[in-house]
Parts: C-alpha cells; sequence; structure tokens
C-alpha cells in the first residue's frame, strides 16, 4: 500500500516534461531579447567600426544597392542600410535599383509603389533614387544577364560607385537574387573602377532561421566584427517600413520571418568575387 503511494506521487501529469522544456525556451527566448535590448551601444560602436574599416578609405561616388523585387530593400538589406543611412556622407548619392517590379502575381505597380514607401520610411532624411525596372519576376526565369547589366549601366553612371547585392546563393537561393549577383558581376567587368560586395547567404537553413541568436552571440563573443547589425529601435524601425512599406506583402507567415531570420537582424557583406566567377562573353 505504501508502495502504491509513493508511486502515484511520483507519476507527473502526461505534459509536465513538454511544459517544463516550453518555458524553459520562452525564458531564454525572453533573455535574449533582453541582452538585445541592452546592447545598442555595443552593437553602435562595432557597427562604426565595421563602416570605417570596410568603407572609410574608398573614395566613393555613390552607393548602390542592387535588389530583384520589391522589399527584398527590407526583408535582406535592412541592417546594412540602416548602418549606410547612419554613416555614409549625405553627399554620396544613395540609390535603390530593383530589377523587376515584383509583379508574379500581378501586382508589379502596386509593390513599385510600395518600395518606394518602404524606403522613404527606412530612411526619412536621405535622398534616395529608386528606380524599379520591368524584368521578369519569376523563379523559373533566368534573366538575360546583358540586358540586366545593361539596365543597371543606365543607372549608374558616376565613375565610383560601390554596389552592394546579393552573394551567388541569393539568401533564398530565388534565381532572380542570383541574377543580381551575376548582372552586378557583369557589369564590374566592363565598368571600372567599381567596389562590390555581396550580402553573405547563410547555407545552413537552420541556422537562418535561429533569428537573434548567432548575430547576438556574435556581437558579444567576436572580437572582430564582420557584420552590419540592427539596434533594437533600427529593427523595430525596419519591421514598421515592412509592415507599413509592403502592405501587399504582409501575410501571416511574414511575422515568422521577421523573428526567426538572421537577416532582419544582421548582415555580413563581403566584397564580391566578380574577379574569380566565371561570367561568359
Ligand atoms: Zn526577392
Amino acid at each position: 500500500m505504501l508502495c502504491l503511494t509513493i508511486n502515484l506521487q511520483e507519476r507527473q501529469p502526461p505534459g509536465k516534461g513538454t511544459m517544463k522544456i516550453v518555458s524553459r525556451l520562452i525564458m531564454a527566448f525572453a533573455a535574449l531579447w533582453l541582452v538585445y535590448l541592452c546592447s545598442s551601444s555595443r552593437i553602435t560602436s562595432r557597427n562604426a567600426s565595421l563602416f570605417k574599416a570596410q568603407f572609410g578609405n574608398l573614395q566613393m561616388s555613390s552607393f548602390n544597392l542592387v535588389i530583384a523585387h520589391p522589399d527584398d530593400e527590407v526583408m535582406f538589406f535592412a541592417p546594412t542600410l540602416l548602418q549606410i543611412d547612419r554613416y555614409l556622407d549625405q553627399d554620396i548619392q544613395l540609390r535603390v535599383i530593383c530589377l523587376t517590379s515584383g509583379n508574379a502575381e500581378g501586382l508589379g505597380p502596386v509593390r513599385s509603389a510600395e518600395l518606394k514607401r518602404s524606403v522613404h520610411i527606412l530612411l526619412p532624411d536621405r535622398s534616395v533614387h529608386v528606380t524599379v525596372a520591368d524584368l521578369e519576376d519569376s523563379m523559373q526565369v533566368n534573366w538575360d544577364i546583358e540586358d540586366a547589366s545593361q539596365i543597371i549601366a543606365n543607372q549608374i553612371t558616376d565613375n565610383a560607385p560601390v554596389i552592394v547585392t546579393f552573394d551567388s546563393i541569393g539568401v533564398s537561393g530565388h534565381v532572380n537574387h542570383i541574377s543580381c549577383f551575376d548582372a552586378v558581376n557583369r557589369f564590374a567587368k566592363t565598368h571600372k573602377p567599381v567596389a562590390t560586395y555581396a550580402l553573405k547567404s547563410q547555407k545552413s537553413r537552420l541556422l537562418k532561421f535561429t533569428g537573434l541568436v548567432r548575430p547576438i552571440l556574435s556581437a558579444w563573443l567576436r572580437r572582430e566584427n564582420q557584420e552590419y547589425f540592427s539596434t533594437y529601435p533600427q529593427y523595430i524601425h525596419s519591421l514598421a517600413a515592412m509592415i507599413s512599406g509592403h502592405e501587399s506583402q504582409m501575410a501571416w507567415f511574414r511575422y515568422g520571418w521577421w523573428i526567426l531570420s538572421q537577416f532582419v537582424f544582421s548582415n555580413q557583406v563581403v566584397p564580391s568575387v566578380a574577379k574569380v566567377i566565371n561570367v561568359v562573353d
């Protein structure tokens, strides 16, 4: 009888172990955000030193972001754009060149207008030249890289531009993102001098969706800073640009992206490998 009593007392209600794991995960998540809230000054000083190291010695005439779709600028590049806006001289022209209108679902004109609104919300104190071209928005169609390069050349006519775009993986493997990389490399081959940088993709799908974890660990544990990192206010600012700027794109799953993706918190932009990729003439 005594043994039976003890066994009944030790038996845990079903799901209690799961609840314990979930509560610990929630506490860890909350702690991570608390660290993030308290990290703004550290993040700001690391962003400043990285900007100085990457762009401080460049005699650039313009800074250009080449993207494939309206919303790429904020979904993937907001941490970079916000630091550029903060540290780049106001006299240097900033351009956003979008190679499609995002017309895959017939919303091209709407999405073009949304891009301009999003950029204005994201960078309200800077005059940004936004261009939307009419290449096909499709995951199945490879662009003519010469045409895409010519669109870039039509916009970037100054002699010392810096260009940032996707890398050869294109974050998500989207063919339009990858074509941006190829088009910029083609442009760089024929329009020197130019410095090109690419947003480094995360090859591991798991790591791509670890949200704040890796960036915050990197901000605190790595001595050398290699990425631009939005502070908490900057993150909220970029989320507002997404929600208010790209209303047609705000399906429920986008909120998941804004919690789980690394790219809304940090960007690693690295010199592009234009000199070694195989560009066919
Ligand atoms: Zn895109």
